[in-house]
């Protein structure tokens, strides 16, 4: 009997329990469930007795990984409704189950900018009695940001829903001079989590504007990065996002202008707005080394080493991280159909029909839990061969601020 589920809900199984044997674990649960809340169905989860003769139990046993995989999926006895939803939901994830590869891109998920932002709110929660307000995302990834809230971190967009006087941390993505004024003026700590290698954009900004250039910045529009970026010399800089943009450029002297580029841009995109920027500008100036940074970089090589071989590819990350919207961009343009996912539960069975190879990438912000459960998830389905293909290999490593390493 399943006593979990009521009517108006369908149970997805964790585990089959089938009589006189060892239970069936049900791994791509996650992306059942998901499944269901898209339909606007409330899940329930639980072990499901299946073979006990009843209609209102939708269950099937596969091949997995070393062993049997199950499906299951239970309504009320009365719930004709529920019992349609899930002989219709077991119908869709069992005509997409088969063996396949998955080819692991290498690196992928966390870098060093982004384990040092989120060590320093953890370090902070454990250090401090009081409340630490955190402006923005800390980086972006909504579990990330979920986990640190439920330790306690208060989330802020805007420093004016920060008590003067207290510790506010700034994000990875970086701020404008007007935010850290702000924040003095109203006597706040400020922990500042920004990456290095942002620091590093806005030290240029500030250098080429000095020199009395025009500053273009490419990048996107509305990311906190660039907000941060163009707020060091806003009277000088301008943002171009397209080839196209470039076309339109208004400067005030054409042997006087440089560029700057985003952290998490597409490397291949970039040079074309860069040599767009070069013919229009030729006496042209820019960073010493790229902008674009280096764990962006090796993400869209190592992914470019998967996505030509793979049918699908899936990207572990959030709808607002920059690099990761990237990642998807690049496996399309490279003729491989991609779709980014925040967690296993947003993969479609739509997207695996006919699919044998799967590509699966994350990126910067996301973590690599999260890329296993993809994994295990598929592996739910059918066997799944992994193979990982690493194109190099990370050993950065950024300190943390003073403040927080002391304490
Ligand atoms: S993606 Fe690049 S710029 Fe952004 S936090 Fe990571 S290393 Fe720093």
């Amino acid at each position: 009997m399943n006593t979990l589920v009521s009517t108006g809900s369908v149970l997805v199984a964790d585990r089959l329990l089938v009589p006189g044997q060892p239970s069936i674990r049900c791994q791509a649960a996650d992306a059942v469930r998901g499944h269901l809340r898209r339909r606007g169905v409330t899940p329930v989860t639980g072990p499901l007795q299946v073979l006990d003769g009843t209609d209102r139990n939708f269950a099937a046993v596969l091949p997995g990984t070393g062993g049997q995989v199950g499906l299951g999926l239970a309504a009320a006895e009365h719930d004709p409704t529920g019992q349609a939803i899930a002989a219709t939901t077991l119908a869709a994830w069992l005509a997409v189950a088969r063996p396949r590869t998955v080819l692991l891109a290498s690196p992928r998920s966390f870098c060093a900018g982004v384990a040092r932002a989120i060590e320093v709110v953890e370090r902070l929660l454990e250090q401090r009695d009081g409340p630490i307000y955190v402006r923005k995302q800390i980086v972006h990834n909504t579990h990330v940001v979920a986990k640190l809230r439920a330790a306690g971190a208060v989330f802020v967009d805007e420093l004016d829903a920060v008590v003067d006087g207290a510790t506010v941390v700034f994000s990875a993505h970086g701020v404008s001079p007007a935010v850290r004024a702000e924040a003095t003026r109203r006597g706040m700590e400020v922990i500042d989590a920004t990456c290095p290698l942002v620091t590093k954009v806005h030290v240029e900004a500030r250098r080429f504007a000095g020199r009395g250039d025009t500053v273009v910045l490419i990048g996107h529009a509305g990311h906190e990065e660039v907000d941060g970026t163009l707020g060091e010399a806003p009277e000088r800089t301008v943002l171009v996002e397209t080839v196209d943009d470039v076309a339109n450029l208004v400067v005030d002297d054409p042997e006087r202008v440089s560029y700057l580029t985003q952290t998490t841009l597409a490397v291949d995109e970039t040079t074309e707005v860069i040599s767009a920027l070069r013919a229009r500008f030729p006496a042209l100036r820019g960073p010493g080394s790229d902008d674009i940074c280096y764990a962006s970089t090796n993400r869209q090589d190592a992914l470019t080493a998967v996505a030509g071989d793979a049918d699908l590819v899936l990207v572990v990350g959030s709808v607002n991280s920059s690099n990761s919207l990237r990642l998807v961009e690049l496996a399309q343009r490279a003729g491989t159909p991609a779709h980014l996912i925040d967690d296993a539960g947003d993969i479609r069975p739509e997207w695996l029909a006919g699919v044998d190879v799967i590509g699966v990438t994350a990126g910067a912000s996301a973590p690599s839990h999260l890329v296993e459960a993809v994994v295990t998830t598929l592996g739910g389905l059918g066997p799944v061969t992994v193979v990982e293909r690493e194109t190099s290999r990370e050993t950065l490593h950024f300190s943390l601020p003073a403040t927080v390493r002391r304490s």
